[in-house]
């Protein structure tokens, strides 16, 4: 359930007959030709397709309640070449529900000194036309996205790409489905909400299951699946047994490979694409899941720990947006608050997402001083350097905040022989101390998604797109 469909975008040029057929007919290949360099520019991950040049409000009514009702299509992208009266797009933009781009943009990148006369300023009207639509669309309070800038320039195109890979992100969400094997963590108050209201602003299902219904998939799983899969991951992973007894260690790691696969199967028959897991239920499991709920992150599964539907949803939205690049289910775990070292190291109990791994992972197997079960297996590693987003999002009662900062990504220090399991150092951009007053201060959790492929601007973008209050902290 981790597949996305074959989405792309409608492309609509605005216009009027004023000018004549002539000038009408150049609008459309002038923007069937953006379209085509846009397509072969190699920076869209979805393609775009000309729709048509929007003239009357009648034909821009019918463009937009068609793309409503055609599910291949993820957004709209809208460009007035000429001037458009704007009053003829207010009934289709008030009807489309999908997400809106208004690329702000013009066919030359320069003025022609030499040859510019009227016929030129009647074909190339961007400069006020766009703000005429802009307009409208500020009027309706539509909330739609807003690229300025040639369409040849390499920035606009990632800028356009971006945009899309969050546009995809939204109409997805709406089939993002979550299942909490055991409810959440007793008491914790910062991973609870209202699922109700979390399906009215981001389309998400979140169902509860026992974990006996788990475990039955989990025994039934076949025991040579179990063998072949701990023979091919042998290529990917470093298998050390360590300290433990050779047969012990083969059955830990293959009882985590049972649960991977029970786990699997039953997110695919039911159609689940997120879930959690809660080391205070596991009645009828040998293990916490560790390297299973790692292996499923890395198929593109969102996760959180301990319930936390809200977290393993925003994670499995990221993911989409990223195309699973580098982008982790994470806790605040432990500081260092010396001058100069300020970070912040990131992990979990066991479960922190291979896709934000800098070396080859390790499969270990060693005690949990939690939950009372068998030593769990687990992937071990560091995290990555660069430049990502910390997000999370909290239920206020009255209203959900999406929540974030741009982080610098590092990897520990040192090793952490007593601490066997993987881990990531970050440092709030606006600084730790500033960092952390700012997240303590508007009430950010301690479960977050860590994302290494999704920008600021995307989060402000799906933010603006299901109508909720981000909070991007500098
Ligand atoms: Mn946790």
């Amino acid at each position: 359930m981790t597949d996305i469909q074959d989405y792309k975008f409608w492309f609509v040029t605005g216009s009027q007959f004023l000018y004549g057929p002539e000038v009408l007919k150049q609008v459309e290949e002038d923007s069937k030709k953006i379209i085509e360099k846009l397509n072969e520019s190699g920076n869209l991950p979805y393609p775009i397709e000309f729709k048509t040049v929007g003239v009357t409000a009648e034909n821009i009514t019918e463009t937009m309640k068609e793309a409503n009702y055609d599910d291949s299509i993820a957004g709209v992208i809208t460009w007035a070449h000429t001037f458009s009266p704007a009053k003829n797009w207010i009934r289709g933009t008030q009807l489309l529900n999908k997400p809106l781009l208004h690329l702000a943009t013009q066919m030359l990148n320069d003025i022609p000194y030499d040859t510019i006369d009227f016929d030129y300023m009647n074909l190339n009207q961007s400069a006020h036309g766009d703000r005429e639509y802009a307009f409208i669309n500020a009027r309706l309070r539509v909330n739609n996205k807003i690229i300025f800038g040639h369409w040849s320039d390499e920035a606009v195109q990632v800028q356009i790409g971006n945009w899309m890979d969050v546009a995809v992100a939204y109409e997805e969400s709406f089939k993002i489905k979550v299942v909490t094997f055991a409810d959440k963590m007793r008491n914790v108050a910062v991973t609870d909400g209202d699922k109700i209201e979390a399906q009215i602003k981001f389309g998400w299902t979140v169902d509860y299951w026992g974990v006996g219904d788990l475990v039955e998939y989990v025994n039934a799983v076949d025991g040579t699946k179990i063998d072949d899969l701990y023979v091919k991951l042998q290529d990917q992973y470093e298998f050390v047994a360590g300290q433990n007894e050779p047969e012990k260690y083969e059955h830990n790691v293959k009882y985590q490979l049972r649960e991977y696969l029970g786990i699997k199967a039953f997110l695919t028959d039911k159609g689940y694409s997120a879930f959690t897991t809660n080391f205070e239920d596991l009645v009828g499991l040998e293990q916490l899941p560790g390297l299973a709920a790692q292996l499923l992150m890395a198929d593109g599964f969102g996760f959180a720990g301990e319930g936390d539907w809200k977290t393993a949803a925003l994670t499995r939205l990221l993911k989409i947006v990223s195309h699973n690049q580098a982008t982790a289910f994470m806790e605040d775990y432990t500081l260092d608050l010396r001058q100069g070292h300020e970070a912040i190291l990131g992990s979990h109990m066991l479960e922190v997402d291979p896709t934000i791994a800098s070396d080859k992972p390790r499969v270990e197997v060693h005690p949990l001083g939690i939950g009372g079960k068998e030593d769990p297996a687990r992937l071990v590693f560091s995290g990555r350097t660069g430049d990502a987003v910390d997000v999370t999002i909290s239920d206020f009662g009255d209203e959900f905040k999406l929540i974030s900062y741009d982080v610098t990504g590092n990897k520990p220090e040192a090793e952490t022989p007593y601490l066997p399991v993987a881990k990531q150092l970050w440092t709030p951009k606006a600084g730790l101390k500033a960092g952390a007053e700012g997240w303590l201060t508007v009430g950010g959790g301690h479960h977050t998604t860590l994302s290494f492929s999704v920008d600021s601007e995307q989060l402000t973008d799906l933010a603006n797109l299901f109508g909720v209050t981000y909070v991007d902290i500098k």
